[in-house]
């Protein structure tokens, strides 16, 4: 297959160890008129147009016109596997009540778990896949998801399970997260340390044993997990062979993102609430800051992740939807970026650097996707935008026109 387009093309090339930080995140590589040529699932070469076309000859030739060309977006935090939507909370927000309120009345977290536990896995299966259809239609072709609505052995394995069956069969890829511990589950609301043992002692290993997550996360926050929880759930994690990401340090700076970083975490997610102190050992442990802030939109909260500082101060950043049926119900991550930029004071670049080379560091995949590169997969999205800065400007729209995933034209 070859792909030519008259428009720019970011290619993100410029080689690096570890994920971008500073200034190297402002760092766009910028082409015009290439073309570029894929065998199987890899990009095999990228060029000005008409050496692409005296080198390779191909029966399939995708003109995309002016559309600006980059590598497919990757989205390194989504919650995916839910039943029920939870518009009406949004709408009690928007009349007054707090969060707070509604997951005390019985809402939040804990209304998708009740939904969730009463789903089959092949209901699951289904919603994933049609939602996976969102993303790509996004310009999404990779993403991270976790687990979370289920918080019992059965109804974790079941959503780790829908996410597998997913991924074989539906062109976007996905990366599992057990995410058990997401809330204490109601049955053990007097018994917060019997639900950590659970955890630790049956779903861990129960987890591990079928490969069913990359990654285990732990919503450390006040209320939620303690940090010295948090410390506990994830090094059993570790001793199974998962790795590490955090929710940490969301609303209340509790020590999340220096547990993050003590542990040896790829990511520590949110961040409104971190600390001086967690922002210097995040940058000195390598720890990428995932920011969410569709998430303190879509809740309309005043505090919100310093993400300049955080890029000024050395720490890599990526950005991600959080997509999921409470507090941030969308998928695309053209509009995470606009909020990005208007809320953290960040470029169009760094916005850019942050969806898909960085974000790719976060899943350990950087060597093979979230740039436009020789030997890099062949998943490449086609723009409606004449230059980069044009993508966080233009919101509320869908600029996506073409979608290439492993080398097939997919949307
Ligand atoms: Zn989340």
């Amino acid at each position: 297959m070859i792909v030519k387009s008259q428009g720019i093309w970011l290619t993100l090339a410029q080689d690096s160890e570890g994920p971008r930080c500073g200034a190297a995140m402002n760092d766009l590589s910028e082409a015009k008129g290439q073309a570029l040529a894929i065998q199987g699932d890899r990009i095999i070469d990228i060029r000005a147009a008409e050496e692409i076309f005296s080198l390779y000859e191909s029966d399939q030739i995708l003109d995309w016109g002016n559309c600006l060309v980059m590598p497919g977006l990757i989205d390194p935090h989504t919650h995916p596997v839910f039943l029920a939507t939870r518009e009406d909370e949004f709408e009690m927000r928007n009349l007054g009540k707090s969060y707070v309120e509604i997951a005390l009345a019985g809402g939040g977290i804990r209304s998708s778990v009740r939904s969730l536990r009463s789903a089959t896995e092949d209901q699951l299966t289904d919603l994933v896949k049609e939602r996976a259809d969102g993303f790509l239609a996004l310009g999404t072709t990779t993403i991270e998801a976790k687990s979370g609505y289920g918080l019992s052995t059965a109804d974790e394995i079941k959503s780790l399970r829908a996410i597998h069956k997913a991924n074989a069969e539906h062109a976007l890829d996905f990366h599992p997260t057990f995410l058990g511990a997401h809330e204490i589950p109601d049955e053990y609301r007097d018994n917060r340390e019997a639900y950590i043992q659970l955890l630790i002692d049956e779903m861990i290993p129960a987890v591990a044993k079928e490969n069913l997550a990359r990654f285990c996360d732990v919503f450390c926050e006040e209320h939620v997990f303690t940090v010295e929880e948090s410390r506990r759930i994830l090094a059993a994690a570790k001793n199974h062979g998962l790795q590490i990401r955090i929710h940490a340090d969301e609303i209340e700076s509790t020590g999340g993102a220096e547990l993050a970083a003590e542990i040896g975490a790829l990511s520590a997610d949110h961040l409104g609430a971190i600390s001086e102190q967690g922002i210097k050992d995040m940058r000195d442990a390598g720890v990428v800051a995932t920011l969410l802030p569709g998430t303190s939109f879509f809740l309309n909260l005043a505090k919100r992740a310093p993400g300049r500082k955080i890029i000024d101060s050395g720490v890599a950043m990526a950005l991600a939807t959080d997509y999921n049926p409470g507090s941030c119900h969308t998928q695309s991550l053209f509009m995470i970026m606009t909020i990005a930029c208007i809320h953290y004071g960040i470029t169009a670049a760094e916005a850019l650097t942050a969806v898909t080379v960085n974000a790719a560091h976060t899943l350990g995949l950087a060597h093979d996707r979230g740039q436009l590169k020789v030997g890099m997969r062949s998943d490449l999205i086609g723009i409606d935008a004449p230059n980069a800065r044009f993508l966080p400007y233009q919101f509320g729209s869908n600029p996506v026109r073409h979608v290439v995933k492993d080398g097939r034209v997919v949307s």
